[in-house]
Order: C-alpha cells, then sequence, then structure tokens
C-alpha cells in the first residue's frame, strides 16, 4: 500500500524556530518549573484568549482533574455530564470521586441537550460538565441560566474549542472555568499540554498549587496535590505553534469547505449543523451516515483498504465503557441520542496540510458506495 493518509497530523513550526526557541534554555538550564517559557505562553494565551487566568499544565486531562477539585465539591456529588466525548471528560469525574450523571447530546451539533438537563439535577448535584464536541459550542447561554438557577458550577470540556468564539467572545471565557487540550492531535498543541481558563481571581492559587505537590512557597504545603506542571520544552512548542495558529486554522476551514461541497445535500449523510453566531476551529470533520447505502463501519472500512484512516469518533459512548459496568448512572440506554450518533459517525482526517487532492480521494471513495 503507498501513503497512508491519518485522521490527523500535528502541526509543528519550522525546525529553525523551535531551535531559536528553546537556543535560551541552553543558557539558563531551567527546564521546568514555570520558567520563561512558561510565563510567556500564559501570557500569550491570556491576551490571545482575551481571559483574565489561564494555568498552563502537562496535558488537558490533568487540567480537568485539577480544576475539578479546585472547586472542592462534597465528595458524594453528582456531576451532569455527557457520555458523548473522549475518555478523559468521565474519567476526570470519576476519579474525582463524584457521580457522572449522563445527559443526551443534541441531533444537529452533537453537544449536551439543555432541555434534558434540569430533569437529571437532584440534591446531590454540584457542577455540569459540558463538553464543546469538534469545536461545536454548547448552549452556553442557556447553560448558565439553569446553573445559577439550581447553583451549579459549570466547567467545560473545551478540548476541542481552541480559538472557538461565539459572539465574537473566545470559548475560554464561559462557566466558572474550561479546560483547554494542547495535545498532539488539537488545533493548537503544545506537543501535550493543557490548560484551565477562568475569571475568578480566587482560583488562581489553588490552581497553581495543585499542579506543583500543593506547595505554595519553599516552606508551605497548603493541598494534596500531583504533579501537573508544564514544562519548557512544551511552552516553547505553544510559543512557536500560537505565532501560526490563524493561518493553520484558514486552511482548515478551505478544507472544510472542501468537503462540504462534496459531501453536503447528499441523501444518508448528515453533516454537522453550521452554528449562528460562532467562529470555528474547523478542528473535526464529522459526518454521520443514516439511510446511506453503505453503513459507518462499511465506510471506515472502505477508507482504511486505501490507506485512509478516518476515527469512529466518539465511539463508544463513555457510559456503555466497561470499566463503568458497576456504576448504576452508566446506562447508554438512557442516552439514545448519543449512541445513535456514535453509532454512525465517522470524523474524516482533517489537517492543515491536508492536499485538496485527498479531500477530493475520501469524498471519491465514499460517494462510490451511493
Ligand atoms: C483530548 C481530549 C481530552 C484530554 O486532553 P489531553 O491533553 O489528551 O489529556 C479531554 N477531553 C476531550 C474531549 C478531548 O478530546
Amino acid at each position: 500500500m503507498d501513503r497512508q493518509i491519518l485522521v490527523t497530523r500535528s502541526s509543528m513550526p519550522d525546525f529553525e524556530e523551535y531551535c531559536n526557541e528553546i537556543k535560551k534554555l541552553w543558557d539558563s538550564h531551567w527546564l521546568t518549573n514555570m520558567g520563561v517559557e512558561h510565563k510567556e505562553l500564559q501570557n500569550e494565551l491570556e491576551a490571545y484568549l482575551g481571559c483574565p487566568h489561564v494555568v498552563l499544565y502537562t496535558n488537558g486531562h490533568l487540567a480537568l482533574e485539577n480544576v475539578i477539585s479546585a472547586m472542592r465539591f462534597s465528595r458524594s456529588g453528582e456531576v451532569i455530564t455527557t457520555p458523548f466525548t473522549f475518555a478523559s471528560t468521565t474519567h476526570a469525574i470519576v476519579r474525582s470521586g463524584l457521580t457522572p450523571v449522563f445527559c443526551d447530546v443534541r441531533e444537529d451539533d452533537y453537544t449536551m441537550d439543555a432541555d434534558k438537563i434540569e430533569a437529571l439535577i437532584t440534591e446531590k448535584t454540584v457542577a455540569i460538565v459540558p463538553v464543546h464536541v469538534y469545536g461545536n459550542l454548547c448552549d452556553v447561554e442557556r447553560i448558565a441560566a439553569i446553573a445559577a438557577r439550581y447553583h451549579l458550577k459549570v466547567i467545560y470540556d473545551a478540548a476541542h474549542a481552541f480559538a472557538v468564539k461565539y459572539k465574537g467572545v473566545s470559548s475560554a471565557n464561559f462557566g466558572d472555568a474550561s479546560m483547554f487540550s494542547f495535545h498532539a492531535t488539537k488545533v493548537f498543541n503544545t506537543i501535550e499540554g493543557g490548560a484551565v481558563c477562568f475569571h475568578d481571581d480566587e482560583l488562581v492559587e489553588p490552581l497553581n498549587d495543585m499542579k506543583n505537590f500543593g506547595i505554595r512557597g519553599p516552606e508551605r504545603c497548603v493541598y494534596v496535590g500531583g504533579n501537573a506542571k508544564m514544562n519548557e520544552f512544551q511552552a516553547a512548542m505553544g510559543i512557536c505553534n500560537l505565532r501560526h495558529l490563524d493561518e493553520e486554522i484558514e486552511k482548515r476551514k478551505k478544507i472544510v469547505e472542501r468537503y462540504r461541497a462534496h459531501l453536503e445535500n447528499i441523501k444518508g449523510i448528515k453533516l454537522s449543523a453550521v452554528q449562528k453566531d460562532v467562529e470555528s476551529n474547523y478542528a473535526y470533520f464529522p459526518v454521520v451516515f443514516d439511510g446511506f447505502p453503505a453503513d459507518r463501519n462499511q465506510i471506515f472500512d472502505a477508507l482504511a483498504s486505501q490507506g485512509i484512516m478516518a476515527r469512529k469518533y466518539f465511539y463508544p459512548v463513555t457510559n456503555s465503557f466497561e470499566c463503568y459496568a458497576g456504576l448504576p448512572t452508566a446506562d447508554p440506554g438512557k442516552t439514545p441520542v448519543a449512541v445513535y450518533m456514535a453509532d454512525r459517525v465517522l470524523t474524516l482526517p482533517l489537517y492543515a496540510d491536508l492536499s485538496m487532492e485527498d479531500v477530493d480521494k475520501i469524498c471519491r471513495i465514499i460517494l462510490s458506495h451511493r
């Protein structure tokens, strides 16, 4: 088989640009623990996202676990979330000792269905953890109104939504906090990395302490923290990648437009809704096969046989994971839309340097099954 096309390919700066950025680390011998690169990336992200506080982490998952602990929920609390997500979202809730209660998703953009939240609220509910799936934004206004009415915290899993804006405001600014992932496969990467973004000044110290063993100053340890610090090489990669991010998103946009031109208005193929007032980051291109002559698995196999690795993302839903078999709230039967989507969705290859010829080829293979 010749060349493979993978579902994604990490954005990287020129080799020289990165070398130039890390050169100072050879002068200082300061490799981690909030050095100059860390500080610079943090400042640049606060400016880029228009958000007063950004705390950097070694990955998105630990960022989410840390922000959940920083909220200091009672240990038996319930958290309303969705199963149409990456394992990380549900695991972060469960690893924090909280119980995930699964809300179904919307059919048009796969985000939490705000109409179904209130029925799940009990006296044990402490928070809502919705996911901006594929970069589609949740109904942030309705979720804010529900959270205010019931005094719940809202923590967004915004791993897919870096650089997305709603009515001109970046996705970092909704809820009590938002978690971003800067993993190699995301639109913006720091190799591995993540951040928590928020407005509340009171969260700055706990989040900074918790990622460094709970240590505050040389002679005080104030939390039973872990180690989740972003190192200088990660931050340097972020500084370089951020310089080129807008161009990268522009290229992704052209690829998505090409996909849409081929696949829009094809019987049995459903594309994600284009959200009103949302500026997208074109992170993923999900396609739902429903009433198409070939099903999702057949299309996946047909593409794979030609070296094209699409992904069944997200499949399976997290409330059907075997590790949650003993959890009473993990019942996929209660989230039929999420299950329906997970059984039919395929995310097609998408990255800034994907060629238009490859997009055409991928669509040709799909459409040959009509
Ligand atoms: C990538 C991802 C995460 C985890 O981020 P890491 O940086 O890989 O730890 C969490 N949630 C979602 C939805 C993701 O896609």
